[in-house]
């Protein structure tokens, strides 16, 4: 994976972002809570790119940034792309419960960190992990109110032409994502929400109409509502 400094956990400037409209305020002092969101997709899909792309185009919208015992790849940055622990402290942090969820993928361990979410979501930001099933899983049971979308690519032969165009793995590799492929797409069931990854900019629309329609949902736009509801009162009740 690779991304722009900007892109993960709302940290730094945020280029390329479009400015923020306030819609994290709830107004009156109060701040809305944000939403937790999850998107998985079998490896090679583009869920990287497309999260990449959506928390540019949203405001208020960050993606989270994982722990991993996976060593940096050439390319990758630490603080960045992933916050790189060795595997006995990752250990360490999933015995003192600092995980919201974690997962061993491909021999290497990933995690979310409870704290690092709540912070966005108490701020009043929409936080997106781009995590695999078996996180997802987890998090949403641990938290119901999760909005989960799944990125399905348009088949398998173009599946293995993405991993193939982004040419990072070994061919022994690349023949077990395929395989994990091939076992993940089925978990496609316990998501809210499908999306194919044909277009990338049309995809990222669909993910983008997602989130908004999320937060315009009653359990979410009850505090602003409230609020506009207030200034209705009539103070002249003569
Ligand atoms: P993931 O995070 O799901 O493993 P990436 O975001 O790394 O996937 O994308 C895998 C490759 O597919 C990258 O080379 C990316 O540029 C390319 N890609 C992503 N979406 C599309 C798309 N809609 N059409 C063509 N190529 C795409
Ligand atoms: P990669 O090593 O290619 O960056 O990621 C491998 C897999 O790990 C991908 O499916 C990615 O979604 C998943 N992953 C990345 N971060 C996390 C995380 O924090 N938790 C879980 N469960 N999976 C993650």
């Amino acid at each position: 994976m690779s991304s722009s400094p900007s892109a993960r956990d709302g940290e730094g400037p945020r280029s390329g972002q479009a400015p923020s409209t306030g819609s994290g305020q709830a107004g009156a002092g109060q701040v809305r809570r944000g939403l937790l969101l999850v998107v998985s997709a079998p490896s090679g899909t583009g869920k990287t790119t497309l999260v990449e792309r959506l928390v540019q185009l949203v405001p208020d919208l960050v993606m989270s940034r994982s722990y991993t015992s996976r060593p940096a790849r050439e390319g990758e940055t630490n603080g960045i792309d992933y916050n790189f622990v060795s595997r006995q402290r990752f250990e360490e942090m999933v015995a003192i419960g600092d995980f919201l969820e974690w997962a061993s993928v491909f021999g290497n361990l990933y995690g979310t960190c409870a704290s690092d979410v709540e912070r966005h979501l108490a701020e009043g930001r929409d936080i997106v992990l781009v995590i695999d099933v078996q996180g997802a899983r987890q998090v949403r049971e641990r938290r119901v109110d999760t909005v989960g979308m799944f990125v399905l690519p348009p088949s398998f032969e173009v599946l293995e032409q993405r991993l193939r165009g982004r040419s990072k793995d070994s061919e022994a590799a690349m023949q077990r994502r395929l395989q994990r492929a091939r076992d993940e797409v089925a978990g496609f069931v316990d998501y809210d929400y499908v999306v194919v990854n044909d277009e990338l900019e049309s995809c990222v629309e669909r993910l983008r109409a997602i989130v908004l329609a999320e937060r315009a949902k009653l359990r979410q736009a009850w505090p602003v509502a409230e609020q506009i509801v207030g200034t209705f009162t009539r103070k002249d009740t003569q």
